[in-house]
């Protein structure tokens, strides 16, 4: 990026630079609140503003964005597929740029980890790839009911509402979330009970009066719930009690896919194969939205056109895809860099959270953060990142979680000034400020 970070703490925007947004924009606007700047240039791991500053940028479009902003590798072969006149929107027409998404993602994603599975293109959005799944496991399987996690958090759309837990953000459906349950996701009670006791019982149980559900949906990491990370023999366990059971096994990695756990599927280091898969945010690798369902083949009962929608398969998002993929994904040295900042950042999160009372480092990979007891705590310590050059944002129902997110591509440097940043934060929130 051109300029450098200035060292003056952040002061807001002047009232004319914001007033057409807080006269004109919903009031459902909300991260905009928490950072109250208008972003003009983003490069890499940086994102700057209108009025020169810079910030450090530790949110990464909510994971959107996991190599950086504006990569040049994915840029050029954008730019030269627009020069050249490239179709841009196409529904499920073929096209070339369709046709080098498919084959990459083939020989690079799928066959390297002898993964079988079907691509769909649903609505270019994370909650258009959950709905997707929702109605395919219904259609399947003739059954009505899905289980999801507490804390699970999978959409904003009603069917994908239903299998979230947020309370704020059910309410807002407006109607009642039905034909689904809530199951406690890893460790909810502590380790005091038996996982899946409960639902092997009423599975097993022709009185128990609980319905076979078509499908269990699971995010290996709970991103926005407060980044709860399934030990991989409780994702182990959960695979096999769905095989047994004869229920399919949804993972929605949308926020934990695409390497953000230093895998390019988060179930990967379980060794699980689920029946349905949900990717978007970084499937694109440039931010463009983009989202695919990966079904078992013999799964793939869909009628032609009983999904569909005008947007999917951008072709723009196909392009930056194809180059991301190639880039990163044909051998495992991006991969092993990407373990090696988890690592890192692990170990910086853990030497902050040691020195608070009952504050707790959780997630995987570069999907990690403090969770912190008092809940005030979190959304003060991004305040003060903010003014201090990084954004970093907050997960978790009570927002008591600081979610730390990189961009994937970022250097050891900068992702220990970040966590510098982090523990100064801390320290200055919880009074003991260096
Ligand atoms: N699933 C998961 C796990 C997510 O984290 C998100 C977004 N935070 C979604 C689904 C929904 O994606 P979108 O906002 O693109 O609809």
């Amino acid at each position: 990026m051109s300029q450098t970070m200035t060292s003056s703490p952040a002061t807001s925007p002047t009232d004319a630079a914001t007033s057409i947004f807080e006269s004109l924009e919903s009031e459902v606007r909300s991260y905009c609140r928490s950072w109250p700047a208008v972003f003009t240039r983003a490069a890499g791991p940086r994102i700057q503003t209108e009025d020169g500053r810079e910030y450090l940028d530790f949110f990464s479009g909510a994971g959107a964005l996991n190599y950086g902003h504006n990569h040049p590798e994915l840029l050029e072969p954008l730019l030269d597929y627009l020069r050249d006149g490239g179709i841009l929107h196409s529904l499920d027409m073929y096209t070339s740029a369709k046709r080098d998404f498919l084959t990459a993602f083939q020989d690079l994603i799928l066959e390297p980890r002898e993964l079988d599975y079907r691509v769909m293109f649903p609505g270019p959005t994370g909650t258009n790839a959950v709905e997707a799944a929702l109605k395919l496991a219904r259609k399947v399987t003739g059954r009505q009911h899905i289980l999801s996690f507490t804390n699970a958090f999978h959409g904003m759309t009603l069917g994908s509402l239903s299998v979230t837990g947020n309370s704020m953000k059910r309410r807002g459906a407006g109607i009642p979330l039905t034909n689904s349950s809530k199951i406690p996701y890893d460790d909810y009670f502590s380790g005091t009970t038996e996982d899946f006791l409960w639902l092997e019982r009423v599975l097993e149980d022709s009185g128990s009066g609980v319905d076979k559900p078509a499908a269990i949906i699971v995010e290996t990491v709970q991103g926005e719930g407060g980044l709860n990370a399934a030990r991989l023999e409780w994702l182990r366990a959960l695979s096999d009690l769905c095989r047994a059971h004869d229920i399919l096994l949804i993972v929605d990695d949308v926020q934990a896919g695409c390497g953000r756990t230093g895998t390019f599927f988060s179930f990967e280091e379980a060794g699980i194969v689920p029946d349905i898969v949900c990717l978007s945010k970084s499937i694109s690798g440039y931010g463009l939205p983009m989202a695919l369902v990966l079904i078992r083949p013999d799964l793939d009962v869909w009628e032609p056109g009983e999904h569909n929608g005008t947007f999917r398969g951008h072709n723009a998002a196909f392009v930056t895809g194809t180059a991301a993929l190639e880039r990163f994904w044909s051998d495992d040295v991006f991969a092993k860099e990407v373990r090696e900042r988890g690592a890192e950042l692990r170990r910086d999160l853990t030497a902050v959270a040691e020195q608070y009372d009952g504050a707790e480092v959780r997630g995987r990979g570069l999907l990690t953060g403090v969770a912190f007891p008092d809940p005030e705590v979190a959304g003060r310590v991004a305040q003060a990142a903010f003014r201090r050059g990084l954004l970093v944002e907050t997960s978790g129902p009570e927002s008591e979680v600081l979610k730390v997110m990189p961009a994937l591509t970022i250097t050891a440097e900068d992702l220990a000034e970040g966590t510098r940043i982090i523990a100064d934060s801390v320290a200055e929130v919880l009074g003991t400020a260096r």
